[in-house]
């Protein structure tokens, strides 16, 4: 039998199998949460003219100098550039041409003077006849208002690298430098499977001694939150028939993770990791750590499964420590863990194992403070949807005394 591993060296063997799967190309709208399979190089300047960063006037900004509202500098009005329109003529000294924000910088000018700093008024709004002469009440330095050509990004820059993970900015500099379609890597197909003759689904009735599937759920939540596809099947009988037809089943989908729950004990219907040895290898199957200890990893048939232990606490916290990395390697995702250091307010004890307790979490000044969510039953799933974290005691140490500070992983984005 292999010994009992902690949770490092098994991440360290899990991780060490798994490879980023390969890139796809989708279009920009479908590409966002997406990860990028390629650098991406600018092929233009952006922005790719001169243009102004104001409704003004574009000036040659020594027509300026000296220039204030008791002495205003007066320079005849030649041009009118709308955004969009792209001028040819030529400012010469003591001109000005009428300019709107993003429109190009005619040749000649240097500077543009918001039309707050003129005599012109646009409240009359668009359309106003253009004024044979300008007023302009202040000076100018030279390049004011004026957003340079490629002061974005320059032609042949990289402006992102394969493995970013594309947010709506990302979505609008592609959009921006005028690319359709993008490549990203693949999305993991993640099969979950469920099974126990105590299982019904959330549209069938609760008879006595049922109880419903809620891991099925949970896992596919968790699947998506960290990029893969969930595909959930039914749920198999606890009989070595039904599992090995719903492994069958899994396999024909190509997954490219398997996860099942429960039936990797040693009780007498712990069928899982039976049939999980005969369709495939075994790499190990208990961990050292609480909950979870059941914990079977291998790969059938070349796809890796996880077999998570049943009670629903168990499930999601052996996904946070161990899925959500390999997921996210496969996702070609960062696999490292959110983690804050919190100062927790109870005494914890741990039976040596590497503990992952429930917490929420609380700011008071400026420390995290840590709470237990009350009851801590690996089958209580409500100590997950009051946690904000787990909090982590280390393997070996058996007491935790109030006041001392613990490494957390979070579960939510914390902001109180
Ligand atoms: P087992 O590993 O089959 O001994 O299951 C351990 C515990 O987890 C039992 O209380 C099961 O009823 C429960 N359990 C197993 N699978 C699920 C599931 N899919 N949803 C909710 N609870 C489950
Ligand atoms: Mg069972």
């Amino acid at each position: 039998m292999n010994p009992l591993l902690n949770v490092d060296q098994a991440l360290e063997r899990i991780l060490a199998d798994l490879q980023p799967l390969e890139a796809e190309t989708v279009s920009l709208p479908d590409a966002q949460d997406r990860v990028l399979a390629e650098d991406i190089i600018s092929p233009i300047d952006l922005p790719p003219f001169d243009n102004s960063a104001m409704d003004g006037y574009a000036i040659r900004y020594e027509d300026s100098a000296d220039a204030s509202l008791d002495k205003p500098a007066v320079l005849s009005v030649t041009m009118d550039i709308m955004a969009g329109s792209a001028p040819d003529g030529q400012l010469q000294p003591g001109q000005a041409a009428r300019i709107m924000t993003g429109a190009p910088i005619p040749a000649g000018a240097s500077a543009v003077i918001p039309v707050e700093d003129t005599d012109d008024d646009w409240s009359k709004g668009e359309g106003s006849p253009l004024p044979s002469s300008v007023s302009l009440f202040r000076g100018l330095d030279c390049g004011e208002n004026i957003r340079l050509s490629g002061e974005n990004i320059k032609a042949g820059e990289i402006i992102m690298k394969a493995g970013a993970v594309i947010g709506p900015a990302e979505i609008g500099m592609l959009a921006g430098i005028g690319r359709p379609r993008v490549a990203v890597i693949r999305q993991p197909k993640v099969v979950i499977l469920s099974s126990g003759d105590e299982l019904v689904d959330i549209y069938d009735e609760l008879t006595p001694g049922k109880i419903r599937d809620t891991n099925g759920y949970t896992l596919a939540g968790l699947a998506r939150q960290a990029g893969g596809i969930p595909i959930r099947l039914p749920i198999a009988k606890d009989t070595l028939d039904s599992i090995r037809a719903l492994y069958r089943r899994a396999l024909s989908i190509n997954p490219d993770l398997l996860i099942s729950t429960a039936g990797v004990s040693v009780g007498a219907a712990d069928l899982v990791r039976v049939v999980m040895g005969e369709l495939g290898e075994i790499d190990f199957w208990r961990i050292n750590m609480r909950p979870g200890k059941p914990l079977a990893y291998g790969t059938i048939q070349g796809v890796p499964f996880f077999g998570l232990p049943g009670n629903p606490v168990s499930t999601m916290v052996t996904f946070e420590a161990l899925v959500r990395p390999a997921l996210a390697k496969i996702a070609g995702r960062s696999i490292s863990q959110r983690a804050v250091k919190a100062t927790t307010v109870d005494d914890m004890r741990s039976d040596g194992r590497r503990t992952y307790a429930r917490v929420t979490l609380s700011r008071e000044g400026d420390r995290l403070i840590a709470r237990a969510t009350g009851i801590q039953s690996s089958g209580a799933l409500m100590s997950m949807v009051l946690a904000d974290g787990l909090a982590i005691i280390p393997e070996g140490q058996t007491f935790v005394r109030a006041g001392s500070e613990l490494n957390v992983l979070l579960l939510r984005t914390v902001n109180h």
